[in-house]
């Protein structure tokens, strides 16, 4: 029976925009006394102004096979991926994990509309209920097409990087959808992450926010899984502690961790 804390969403140099190596991720997740990590490295294809942002399959594994043995009976480490959705890419994303078969797969929307959300190419123009409800009319198409993940990531993030007064979806219009969204996810199999980065950008909690964390477990789901998103040394397993306090406070028992591709459970 697994215990303890897992953070499963870590960015290694296998990620564009990290240079943290796979084994100084593992040294301080280590001393912080985790019981293991799953390194989420990003695969964007077709990224808006960027393109391709992909790493070499053969290179990620021999990396991460280095860091599984010198820490073996220490530390759990597993190897997964970040994937960016966008409608056109499900079959460029599906054969790209079929290929790689990782241990874990996020489903992550970091573009809409082929634009970019975090240097405000996407919300130009828009008022923040035009900019909120497209994002998830996209988050919903993605999660219908891309069928290979098994948790949506940082399920409302345009709340953080969007320059809106209101920073939540409660207006009907996002509630709404942001249950279709939650209904799509566990009608599939398929969960939720608890991203901690939130707090580290001043959101005053994770992503997604507690009422939509409570949300997920009220309408029946169970698959959730929590991490740092960490690309820098000092925002490894950053808030992680919270974050299962609050899952918890939902009202989980367990938290999900990916093997194999498979559902293991880690006791609260
Ligand atoms: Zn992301
Ligand atoms: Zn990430």
């Amino acid at each position: 029976m697994r215990t303890g804390y897992y953070d499963c969403h870590l960015h290694s140099q296998m990620s564009f925009d990290s240079h943290l190596t796979m084994n100084r991720i593992a040294e301080i997740a280590y001393d912080l006394d985790f019981s293991g990590i799953t390194y989420t490295d990003h695969v964007d294809f077709d990224y808006p102004g960027l393109g391709d942002k992909v790493f070499d399959i053969e290179e990620y594994y021999k990396n991460l096979k280095r860091v599984q043995e010198k820490f073996a009976g220490k530390l759990e480490i597993l190897g997964g991926v970040e994937i960016g959705m966008q409608p056109h890419l499900a079959d460029r994303n599906w054969a790209f994990v079929e290929k790689m078969k990782p241990d874990f797969i996020i489903g992550s929307v970091h573009s809409c509309q082929r634009c970019d959300i975090y240097d405000g190419s996407f919300t130009a123009g828009k008022n923040q209920l035009q900019a909120y409800t497209a994002y998830l009319e996209e988050i919903l198409t993605n999660i219908k097409a891309h069928t290979y993940f098994h948790v949506l990531g940082h399920l409302d993030m345009i709340l953080r990087v969007a320059d809106y007064p209101c920073r939540s979806f409660e207006a009907s219009e996002c509630k709404l959808l942001v249950q279709d969204i939650l209904w799509e996810l566990i009608s599939t199999g398929r969960g939720i992450e608890v991203n901690s980065s939130g707090w580290r950008y001043g959101l005053n909690g994770p992503h997604p926010s507690f009422k939509i964390i409570k949300r997920y477990h009220d309408m029946g789901g169970t698959i959730i899984t929590c991490g740092s998103d960490a690309h820098r040394t000092y925002s490894v397993g950053e808030d992680l502690k919270e974050a299962y306090q609050l899952v918890k406070e939902a009202g989980f028992k367990e938290m999900s961790l990916f093997v194999g591709g498979k559902e293991e459970k880690i006791v609260l």
